[in-house]
């Protein structure tokens, strides 16, 4: 029996059927106008691993999904301003039902690319309209919902369990967690909207005994639920956030409407977190399977990172551990083709069903994931089954886990030219002649195979495509990894740093600019490619080969803008360190005046633009103007290397580049430096992209979130100003 914490009890407690041997399951399913995020994801597989072990216990089991078309998608694109995406395909000329089928069918892409099996059905919204105003009608009937005006609310005082689940019991709190706009209309701020009035003009609307409108987002899954599976529903999943308001809505209009309760067993799996919040699209620390596909990432590394931690514990997703879990995933893989290559040497049926049911034991304590993937690596270790006995019970039990073992080529499987070759080198070994055999050895990993001696085996096999992927170029995942040189000698008089995020146009114009104008001895050039996945990466190489004094760092993804610009101040040897943005587009010695500029030893910054400000709340492009400034613009920012280590590095909360110069400037200033802008610097600035790629909705929340962070630590700091000093 599979227990798991249910949040309505608040205890754990076995998953029990109403139909003996057949199971239940609804899990609230994605909202598609835009991709979900592996965050999301993270759920799904949550619901995925307990109907494996469901099936693998015996019982046959009816997964129902649903499909958010309507409702939630307009409340969010109402709340959050506007979507870049819903924005394009309008644009395009597309309906809201073409978006989407459109991430309709990415999100079952992605499922499968992750081994989540297919929900027995995924019901839309918009097609179960008439199912919903059932309900409504009946709960109008019952008093627990009332009409104002074509808006039909459900009465939150008319069901005194509201609030259970959630335990939002008080009314103070209620209020709290409701984050909408109060609505003049309802008679309480609690109450939720079951069936909203269309507003002229919309075109995404039903005909209802209230006049045209459309449903709220929690009634499409009370009704769905029960339309597919009836009134007794054995489990009920989703993400935490799902438990208010959208689950205690559901619990109150399905028990409402039935007049009993319906969901026996409520799991939430915890969130993955990226930077430490949640992550989530509207925050920009999101992630799609396609960002992984791009860097040539096997998804299913995905799959096995969220069966390191419980489903109630969170995850701070990072690709560092993405990638370590696809390195332990490969070396699963290897083994288990390796025992499946092996012969059974004697009947192993009891060992196996020993491991089995030790394994499944495991899963059965509250969906302990790791502790299967734990006990599938101590058989991988085991002595005391044979090879082959373990490739069966892995087999099984990845009935489970969903790793795909099954589907794994086999790596064994060599050329014939390297199987003689591996011969010979065998023979030689065995003659302990170990000259001749490590020449072989030699040949075969030229060849681009890997040798693999161990105490036991000596086995050779092909490269793993992470493997491959990792020999192209070196890649970091954070700033973290890098150490920092700040205190080191100079070695150059100049570094030139740019960050770049793709865009390989943009990048070779200010790149080649920067070659054209420096003085290949004197100037280090240092790139950090953060995260491109178009030809950025490879452009770079190229021109690195070219140029002896041009460095490349390629990360791994995109990391935050104050991560990307530290890393360049750390691995930076010059005495002066001069940062571009990529759309800067050099047309002279720049060098010069630079040096000049940064003689003085008051001067700390030294660039192209500078802003000026009385009050920190307005800030002025000194336009055209030279002279002493409140802050220096990103687009040429110089600075004597050796005085990072008093005013520090960058901030990297600054995820988003804008306003981190206006950050960074501002520690300059606080200790004591002056900030001086001269115009005349023969730069030319192209299309700026860190803005122009992003929709006016994005640029605005980033844009704000960071001005935030800038006047929490500054606000106070009106003395550093130039207009009061
Ligand atoms: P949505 O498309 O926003 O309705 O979310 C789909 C599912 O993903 C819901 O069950 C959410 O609770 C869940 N979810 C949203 N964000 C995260 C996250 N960062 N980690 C885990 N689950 C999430
Ligand atoms: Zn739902």
């Amino acid at each position: 029996m599979l227990e798991l914490y249910n949040t309505l009890t608040r205890e754990k407690s076995a998953l029990v059927s109403h139909e003996k041997g057949r199971f239940s399951i609804y899990t609230c399913g994605p909202t598609v106008y835009r991709d979900a995020h592996i965050g999301n994801l993270r759920s799904y597989l949550m619901a995925d691993w307990i109907r494996r072990t469901l099936l693998l216990l015996g019982n046959e089991v009816t997964h129902i999904k649903n499909i958010t078309d309507v409702g939630h998608m307009r409340q969010e694109v109402l709340e959050q301003g506007e979507d870049k995406v819903i924005a394009a395909a309008i644009a395009e000329g597309k309906t809201p039902a073409q978006i989407a089928e459109f991430y309709t069918r990415r999100f079952l892409d992605d499922e499968a690319a992750i081994n989540i099996l297919p929900a027995n059905e995924f019901p839309k919204a918009t097609d179960h309209v008439e199912e919903m105003v059932e309900i409504i009608e009946s709960l109008l009937t019952s008093s627990l919902a009332y009409e104002v005006e074509g808006n039909i609310y459900f009465d939150v005082n008319a069901f005194p369990t509201y609030g259970n689940l959630s335990g939002n019991i008080h009314e103070s709190q209620l209020h709290e967690a409701v984050r909408v706009e109060a609505d003049p209309l309802k008679k309480d701020p609690r109450d939720f909207t079951l069936w909203k009035k269309a507003e002229a003009g919309r075109s995404l609307k039903w005909a209802s005994p209230w006049g045209y409108g459309f449903p709220g987002w929690h009634i499409e899954c009370s009704a769905m639920s029960i339309k597919y599976l009836g009134r007794n529903i054995d489990v009920h999943t989703g993400g935490v956030d799902n438990i208010f308001p959208h689950h205690e809505g559901e619990i109150a209009q399905s028990e409402g409407y039935t007049g009993r309760p319906v969901v026996s067993h409520w799991v939430h799996g915890q969130h993955l977190l990226a930077d430490g919040v949640k992550m989530a699209k509207s925050s920009g620390n999101a992630f799609i399977v396609s960002d992984l596909l791009d860097r040539g990432i096997d998804p299913l590394a995905f799959r096995y990172l969220c069966m390191t931690a419980r489903y109630r514990t969170r995850i701070n997703f990072t690709f560092t551990s993405l990638k370590a879990c696809e390195t332990a995933l490969n070396k699963l893989r290897r083994q288990y083709v390796r025992f499946n290559n092996a012969k059974a040497l004697n009947n192993n049926d009891e060992k196996i069903d020993e491991w089995n049911k030790r394994l499944l034991d495991r899963v059965c304590e509250d969906l302990d994931m790791p502790g299967l993937l734990d006990g599938v690596w101590r058989l991988v270790e085991s002595s005391d089954i044979d090879d082959y006995g373990k490739a069966v019970v892995m087999s099984k039990m990845d009935q489970l886990m969903g790793l795909g073992l099954d589907s794994t080529t086999n790596m064994y499987d060599l050329p014939e030219i390297i199987v003689s070759k591996s011969e010979d080198r065998a023979a030689l070994r065995a003659a302990s002649e170990y000259d001749g055999s490590d020449q072989i050895r030699n040949e075969i990993e030229a060849a681009g195979y890997i040798v693999e001696d161990s105490r036991e085996y000596s086995v050779i096999r092909s490269k793993d495509p992470s493997e491959i992927r990792e020999e192209k170029w070196k890649t970091i995942s954070s700033s973290a990894e890098v150490s920092s040189n700040i205190c080191e000698k100079s070695v150059f008089p100049i570094t030139v740093g740019v960050v770049v995020t793709g865009f390989p146009e943009d990048t070779r114009r200010c790149v080649s600019s920067v070659i054209k104008w420096t003085e290949s001895d004197d100037t280090e050039i240092l790139i950090l490619d953060n995260g491109s996945s178009d030809s950025t990466g490879e452009m770079l190489e190229e021109l690195s080969a070219q140029h002896n004094n041009l460095k490349v760092i390629h990360a791994d993804h995109t990391l935050g803008d104050g991560a990307a610009k530290n890393i360049l101040l750390k691995l930076a040897s010059g005495e002066i360190f001069i940062l571009l943005d990529p759309s800067v587009e050099i047309k002279g010695n720049f060098v010069d005046r630079i040096e000049e500029l940064l003689k003085s030893p008051e001067v700390g910054i030294a660039g192209l633009a500078g802003l000026r400000t009385k009050d920190l709340l307005h800030f002025h492009d000194g336009e055209g103007e030279s002279g002493r400034m409140d802050a220096m613009q990103g687009y040429c920012f110089a600075i004597r290397r050796q005085d990072v280590a008093r005013v520090g590095l960058m901030r990297e909360s600054f995820r988003y580049y804008r306003n981190l110069d206006l950050d960074f400037s501002f520690q300059f200033k606080e200790k004591g430096f002056s900030i001086i802008a001269d115009h005349t610097l023969p730069m030319e600035l192209h299309e700026h992209r860190g803005w122009t790629a992003l929709s006016e909705g994005e640029r605005d929340e980033l844009s704000k979130k960071n001005y935030g962070r800038f006047l929490k630590k500054w606000r106070n700091r009106t003395d550093l100003l130039i207009s009061t000093t």
